[in-house]
Order: structure tokens, then sequence, then C-alpha cells
């Protein structure tokens, strides 16, 4: 019989876990900390999280550096708390903290959870600003009716006819409310300009990149002045038919 009782074993194991050094931050998880106010948390924190893999701390980084300050400064004063759940199955976000089902190997799930929910989260820590703004404004389809977000495209109806512009919305990529709208909106926008296809799952791969530009460059350009801000020398930065960029900038910026 083992000589060391079982509560013995148990104080050594329990004392050892206290003792053991904690898992040392990596250099890049610093960085996306102090200076995206992202925290890659990890199973020390958060008992059902797995631990980082390097490529996928590389992965927030990048991702974050293109969307640009105006996406991540909230969460330099608010941080945003990402892990990923030993779980898989999607993400989600609220009061902080972003979850990322475990994506495995494919870190395409993890590029297009992360940009989903975290538009959400920019969103919301800077006060709704796409509801409250231009919800209402021409070529976001959106309306307050009484009390409620309705869209004429909602909930698997058909669309109505009229001289809206509009995204492409079907049982993967259904909009229930603005903020859903606006979360894939920035994924169409980082798409339609990178042309990264491989990224592009589940939205319509059946489209052209650009589907953006043509079915509402309200939508477009919304993104590019607005919720991102891009300079003109950003990678992503392009510019429409300049008709088309009178129109809207008077639609979305004057009245
Ligand atoms: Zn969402």
């Amino acid at each position: 019989m083992d000589s060391e009782s079982i509560w013995q074993k148990i104080a050594r194991l329990w004392r050892g876990a206290s003792a053991a050094p904690s898992q040392p931050v990596s250099e890049r998880a610093a960085r996306l900390a102090s200076v995206y106010g992202v925290h890659a948390v990890g199973p020390e924190t958060q008992a059902a999280a797995r631990p980082w893999r390097e490529g996928e701390l590389a992965l927030l980084e990048d991702t974050l550096r293109q969307l640009g300050p105006r996406f991540y400064e909230p969460f330099r004063s608010h941080p945003l708390r990402v892990w990923l759940d030993t779980a898989h199955g999607e993400g989600g976000f609220g009061h902080g903290w972003l979850r990322i089902g475990d994506p495995g190997r494919d870190t395409s799930v993890l590029y297009r959870i992360f940009l989903h929910e975290a538009t959400h989260a920019s969103n919301e820590y800077r006060g709704w600003p796409y509801e409250k703004l231009f919800c209402t404004r021409p070529g976001f389809d959106w309306r307050l009716v009484d009390g409620e977000w309705r869209h004429p495209r909602q909930q698997g109806r058909l669309p109505r006819p009229g001289a809206w512009e509009t995204l492409p919305v079907d049982s993967r990529d259904v909009s229930t409310n603005p903020a859903e709208d606006l979360a894939e909106m920035v994924r169409y926008f980082v798409h339609s300009v990178r042309d990264e296809r491989a990224w592009l799952w589940p939205l319509d791969q059946s489209q052209p990149a650009t589907y953006l530009w043509d079915t509402s460059p309200t939508r477009f350009i919304f993104v590019r002045d607005y919720f991102l801000g891009l300079e003109p020398d950003h990678p992503w930065y392009r510019r429409l038919d300049e008709h088309v960029e009178e129109r809207v900038r008077r639609a979305l910026f004057e009245d």
C-alpha cells in the first residue's frame, strides 16, 4: 500500500498546482493586451479554456492591426477578453468576454468568429453608433417600428420590392437585428477588398468578392469611412465611382 494517504497526496498535488509557475505570457500576448486591449485568456483564468497557440495569437494581432485603431481603441480602456473553449461550436460575445468554440487546427474558423464577435464588441463599447446614427438612413433598410427593429428581409421572409440597397440574406446570413447586420457587413467589407475567398465561408462564395460594392455601396462606404474609418493609404481602402461616392456621402453624412 502506498505510504502516502490519499489526503496527503491531494494536499501535495494542491500545493504543487498553486506553486507551479504560471504559464509565461508570450511576447505577442502581452502586445495584444497593451497595444490592442485584447486579452487572450487561457486555462489559468478561465477553467474551460484551452491554451492559445502562437499562430492563433499572430492571427488575432494581424487582424486587429488591419481593422485599425477606430475598431480596437475602445478595447484599450475596456479590455476585451477572448478565450478558446475546449468545447467545439461557434462563439459569442457578452459582458466583455468573447468565447470561441475550439476551432481545432482550422484558423479560418477562429478568424471568422473573431471578426464577427469583435465587431459586436467594438460596436457595443462605442455605444451602438451604427444603430443610433445609421439604421434609419437610406441604404440601411432597418426601421424602428413600435419599439422593435424591423427589416424588410427579416426572418426568412422575401424582400419587399423597393429602392433600397441590399445585402444577400439567406438561411446562413440572416440578419435578425441591426447588430448582426453590422457584423456581417464588416465581414463582407473585409473580404470584398482583400479578395480572400478562403476566409469567406459561410458567406455566399458564388458571389463575386466585390459583392458589397454593387449591392450596397452605402454599407461599403459606411464601414470604410465611419465604422473602421480607414485612411486612403490602407490596403483595404477602395473608392467607388465618384457619383456613387457623392450620393452616399450625402445620404450618410448630411441632413
Ligand atoms: Zn452575431
